[in-house]
């Protein structure tokens, strides 16, 4: 069985950006309580995920704007970068372990300590640009996962797949035409953040589906787009922005997903993995909001992690 490493770090609960805000600490309460009631903390091997340093930030985003971060972040009371992007005293701990937790999990797989890992981590990362924080997003804990693979292992080509409700228009603006990446996005379109759809190079899949599509649409997404894809590209390491907000049961957006189509995504990577990249995956959580279903989920996507 393959060992599955589980990032976290007790920083990311006190982000909190206001009672009334989905992206809420709740949400690590509600996958934790899942993986004790499923009893699949047995079979995973816990981490505390260490904070990222400057140079990985910058790999990915402007020296400039992480300034602006950490600049910005307030010592009491609360800073507002868009209308839902906001800092609290504990937010510039949390980015800074979310972002780190990607970057521990990358040095842990390729040392071949752990096969595969999953970062429950948030703030979440998918829409944060190289020099814009916007959609519950500061840094981008996949982008900077992935940058440290090649940067520091010297890995030649890295896949990051994107399967939350939202296109991961900051993992795009990072990726697109850049030597060494693919990126494959499904989401639900139009809708926030309305991008994804304009001409793009070829390391770029976007997938739009419809309001109302459910794991069907998924999986003919992953057949037929997203496996070839990887196929021609020959990566030699998975990355996953895993966000659950496409479930059913989410009323973020208007997507029909059960744990069922997760756990189906998550096999079909890990079996290329196993297949073609040595089963090297690391997966960081994006958007759930729905808290049952969000628990729910991140047992299904484990589960398709560690296999049979
Ligand atoms: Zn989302």
């Amino acid at each position: 069985m393959p060992t599955v490493g589980f990032f976290s770090d007790p920083a990311c609960n006190r982000h909190d950006m206001d009672e009334e805000h989905p992206e809420s600490p709740a949400r690590l309460d509600a996958i934790q309580d899942q993986l004790l009631s499923s009893g699949m903390e047995y079979v995973l091997r816990f981490f505390d995920a260490p904070q990222a340093t400057r140079e990985q930030l910058e790999r990915v985003h402007t020296p400039e704007y992480v300034a602006s971060i950490f600049d910005r972040a307030p010592s009491e009371g609360i800073e507002a970068l868009d209308e839902d992007t906001r800092m609290n005293p504990h937010t510039l701990a949390a980015v800074l372990h979310a972002a780190g937790s990607g970057v521990d999990a990358v040095d842990r797989v390729i040392a071949g300590e752990i096969n595969s890992a999953f970062c429950a981590v948030r703030p979440p990362g998918h829409h944060a640009e190289r020099n814009k924080a916007m959609g519950f997003c500061f840094f981008n804990n996949i982008a900077i996962a992935a940058a440290h693979a090649r940067k520091a292992h010297g890995l030649e080509r890295v896949a990051i797949l994107d399967f939350d409700v939202h296109h991961g228009n900051g993992t795009e603006d990072f990726t697109a035409g850049r030597d060494g990446y693919l990126f494959c996005s499904s989401f639900q379109s139009p809708y926030y953040p309305f991008t994804g759809t304009g001409e793009l190079p070829d390391n770029i899949v976007n997938s739009p589906l419809e309001a109302g599509a459910g794991g069907d649409a998924l999986r003919e997404v992953v057949e037929q787009q997203w496996l070839p894809a990887l196929k021609k590209f020959n990566p030699q390491m998975l990355f996953i922005s895993a966000g659950f907000d496409g479930h059913i049961e989410d009323a973020m957006a208007q997507l029909r997903f059960k744990e069922e189509d997760y756990l189906w995504v998550t096999e079909q990577l890990r079996q290329y993995a196993d297949q073609y990249c040595e089963g090297r995956i690391v997966s960081a959580l994006e958007g759930g909001y729905a808290l049952s279903a969000l628990g729910r989920s991140v047992v299904a996507h484990l589960k398709g992690l560690i296999g049979n």
